[in-house]
């Protein structure tokens, strides 16, 4: 199997506390690719037996009829003149029943290969970072394929960006 054309070159994670775990949420991942491009907090849920990762994305908004302040889908009330809203589907023009997208993501994969290979990479970084005890981890990936080369531990005030470039990956693809 090929190698996508970008690839994930190191992984900030952040788990959830421990008495949180009856929550779906596991933690957060800020992901490097090729050490130049950085996206923050995607989410990593337990899913049905499995782990799942989400990108990361804002609530979507309409306007208020009455103050045309602006409010997240799924709220009742305008946050600006609290004056009730009309229903979700009637703000965005949907038949009744139907279901509002509340969420757009602000970046994700275009591609399959490229969208299995940032999962693989996000979640073998996440087991590192839980099977070393760090609640905070800098976890460097193999440039050729996504598996975890180290993991250190980080603390919460350290930046993801200051370690990416003191700490330069001496490997380099070989494809
Ligand atoms: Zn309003």
């Amino acid at each position: 199997m090929g190698l996508p054309l970008i690839i994930v070159s190191s992984v900030r994670i952040q788990r959830v506390h421990i008495d949180q775990l009856d929550e779906p949420l596991r933690g957060f991942a800020n992901v490097a690719l090729q050490q130049q491009f950085l996206i923050r907090r995607i989410k990593i849920v337990q899913g049905d037996g499995r782990l799942l990762i989400y990108n990361p994305s804002i609530e979507n908004q309409t306007e208020c009829l009455e103050c045309n302040g602006e409010n997240p889908l799924r709220r009742r009330n305008c946050q600006w003149c609290n004056c009730l809203l009309p229903p979700e589907e009637d703000r965005v023009g949907l038949r009744r029943g139907e279901r509002a997208n509340r969420r757009t993501e602000q970046c994700h994969p275009v591609d399959a290969a490229f969208r299995d290979h940032m999962k693989a990479a996000v979640l073998a970084a996440y087991h590192a970072a839980a099977d070393a005890g760090m609640v905070e981890a800098f976890v460097k990936m193999d440039y050729n394929s996504p598996t975890v080369l180290s993991v250190e531990a980080l603390h919460r005030s350290d930046d993801f960006e200051e370690y990416i470039l003191t700490k330069p990956d001496s490997r380099r693809r070989t494809a």
